[in-house]
Formats: C-alpha cells, structure tokens, sequence
C-alpha cells in the first residue's frame, strides 16, 4: 500500500519535521508552518496554501497525511450527542464519541482497530484486534469531529475502543503532540486515559507525572468477580492493581477515577460497595458508577436506579467520592465498539448475500 513505503508526517513532532527538513536544506520556519497545517486537519499538501506548489509535490513523494474519513454519523436527539465510525486509510474502522456539555465540547476517541483484553461486558473485544493506531490517527478523529461539527474540542477522553495501554509508545506520542502549542493545545489537564489494568505500564506513566487523569475501569472489589469478568484480572489482580494506582496518585498528585459498571446480580451488592470502599480507602480516587450498557451477544443486565443509588450511598458513607454518570447518547449506541460490529456484520451480510 502507498503508504507503507511513505512517511507519516502527523505522528512526527515538530522537531522531527524540522530535523527531517533540514537535512534537505529546508528553512525551519517551513516546519512551523506545515506543523500547523497538519494539526488543524488538512486531508493533503495540496491545502498548504502558503507552501509552494513545487514544495507541496516535494512532501507528497516523501509523506502521507493520516485521515479518518466519516464513514456513518449518528446524532442523538436527546442529548446531541453525536457518534461517528470513521474509516481509516487502510479501509479499517474505529469509533469516537463527541458530547457537549456545559463546560465545552469532550470527544472520546480509539486508541486501537478492535481489542485483544476481551472484557465480557465489552463490544469491542467481540470483534477482535486488527492493529494499533498510530498517532496521528488518534488526532486525525479529534480534527475530523471538529472541522464536521465547527467548534472546539476542549477534553478528550482515551476511552474509546482498544486499550491505550496496549499502544503505549503510539499513545505517548499523541499525548505530546495533541498538548503541543502549535497543535491542537489541549491541556494535559483536560485529557483522560482510561485503562483495564495494565500494571507495568501504569507505573511507566506514572514516571513520566504527566497532568492526565488516570481512569481505571475496576468493575469489581475483588478477584473472584474481577477474573470472571475480565481476563486482564488474572494477569494483574485487583491488589495489584489498587497498589499501582496509589503509586500514580503519589508520583502525579492526581486523583485517580474508578469505573464501576453495575451489572445486576454480578458486582452490585452492598456486600460488594463495603469491600469496595475498604480497599479505596486512604487512595485519592474518585468512584464513578455507571449501568452496564446492554450489549448483544453478553448475558449481563443493568443494575436498577435504586441498586445504584444504595450502592453509592454506602460507598460515601465511607468516605469514598462517588458520581453516577449521565448515560448520554443512549439511543445511538453511544458506548464504544457496538458500531463497528454492527457495520462489520451489515457488510459480511451483504458479501453473503451477494454470494448466494
Ligand atoms: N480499554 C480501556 C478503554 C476503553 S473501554 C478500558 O478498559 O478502560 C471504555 C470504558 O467503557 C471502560 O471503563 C469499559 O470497561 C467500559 N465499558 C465497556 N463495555 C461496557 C458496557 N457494556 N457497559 C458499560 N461500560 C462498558
């Protein structure tokens, strides 16, 4: 494919693009400009309208610009919210979620092409792992949903498909570049990742104290429930885990957010909120509670409102932070993966159809 043997000019960092332009005697300034090109979402060289056209021909021998292309939009008439399932250069998918809320626009985007950690609750893991995204895929989702939508994107969130721990160099990258000051300059502060658990590289992040905050999708108090719903538990159980989130929240200052999908008969009882509670105890944490999203395929039902509400209040009985999170989005398919499966199946129905 073309792009195999070009360079991906949107994962490099400016002073990449300035090393590289330099050895072919180009004026650093050039590097500037062409910076800013790409991080405000042109799809080619040939919109770098204040480059030479000869210049323009030079950087599409050489480079490629990485795009997601929308491929399906919904648009939530609750709420606003809207979901898009791109398509990427290679004709693969991935899914972003843009929500606005009073303090400004958040998009969730994808950090990988499907997922190896296999969560059962999970959409997206049902449809297995095609590849890491590079960085400048991950970028390419918050220009697309901006320049489609005409506003700012403030906060984004890495909770998308795939697991930003599983592609953590890619992900580094994009951290930097998506904060840089020529870039889109979204402050460290108005990022999340959020994670299954993977423990060695939890701590790696926590050495380099960026200012983003750690979500970690918990789901359970301990490891007989944690196992039998996700895999990466019996890699890294919940101590584990709960000893590598204290070690973030010590080196960075930062609160750490625990996702708990309330899933009924399975994780949410009070006897669960008590073990709960004692393990986050002393931790800076923060514990949002979230209704499991019905996904076909899994067996799992949501928990009731007042399940959540008696789970929550024994939590800040104890002196842990909890929110329950607004479902946004939910009539659009707003939790992630679910469309990607979908089109996936549409296409393969076609192909048979076609076939027969
Ligand atoms: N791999 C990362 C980020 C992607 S998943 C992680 O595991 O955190 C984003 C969030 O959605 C995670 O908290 C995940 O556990 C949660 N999630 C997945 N399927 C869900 C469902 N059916 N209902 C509610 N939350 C779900």
């Amino acid at each position: 494919m073309y792009f195999l043997t070009l360079k991906d000019i949107k994962s490099m960092t400016l002073d990449e693009i300035k090393a590289d332009f330099a050895a072919e005697r180009q004026p650093a300034f050039r590097a500037l400009q062409v910076y800013k090109w790409l991080h405000r979402g042109v799809a080619d060289f040939s919109e770098m309208s204040d480059q030479s056209k000869s210049f323009r021909q030079e950087l599409s021998k050489k480079y490629y610009i990485a795009n997601a292309v929308i491929e399906r939009k919904y648009v939530s008439k609750i709420d606003g919210t809207i979901k898009y399932l791109f398509r990427l250069d290679d004709g693969e998918h991935v899914e972003s979620v843009l929500m606005s809320y009073h303090h400004g626009h958040t998009i969730c985007i994808s950090t990988q092409v499907g997922c190896k950690m296999n969560c059962a609750f999970c959409a997206t893991g049902k449809s297995g792992f095609a590849r890491n995204l590079s960085a400048s895929e991950m970028l390419a989702q918050i220009q697309t949903a901006q320049n489609d939508v005409g506003i700012r994107i403030s906060n984004v969130v890495l909770m998308g498909m795939g697991e930003p721990l599983d592609n953590y160099e890619n992900v580094l990258r994009f951290l930097h570049l998506v904060s840089s000051e020529n870039g889109l300059n979204i402050g460290m502060r108005h990022i999340s990742l959020s994670t299954c658990g993977v423990v060695d590289k939890i701590y790696d992040l926590a050495d380099k104290k960026l200012q983003i905050t750690l979500s970690v999708s918990l789901h359970a108090p301990n490891d007989k429930i944690r196992s039998n719903t996700m895999p990466v538990n019996k890699k890294w159980g919940v101590d584990e885990l709960l000893k590598a989130c204290r070690y973030y929240a010590d080196k960075t200052g930062r609160r750490i957010s625990f996702e708990y999908a309330m899933i009924n008969g399975v994780n949410d009882g009070d006897d669960c909120a008590r073990e709960l509670a004692n393990k986050l105890t002393g931790m800076l944490s923060h514990v949002n509670l979230i209704p499991v999203n019905n996904v076909s395929g899994a067996e799992f039902k949501k928990s009731s409102l007042d399940r959540l509400k008696k789970f929550s209040r024994v939590l800040s009985n104890k002196g842990i932070t909890v929110t329950v999170r607004r479902t946004l989005g939910s009539d659009i398919n707003a939790s992630c993966g679910q469309l990607r499966r979908r089109y996936k199946e549409e296409v393969a129905n076609v192909e048979n159809i076609q076939q027969e």
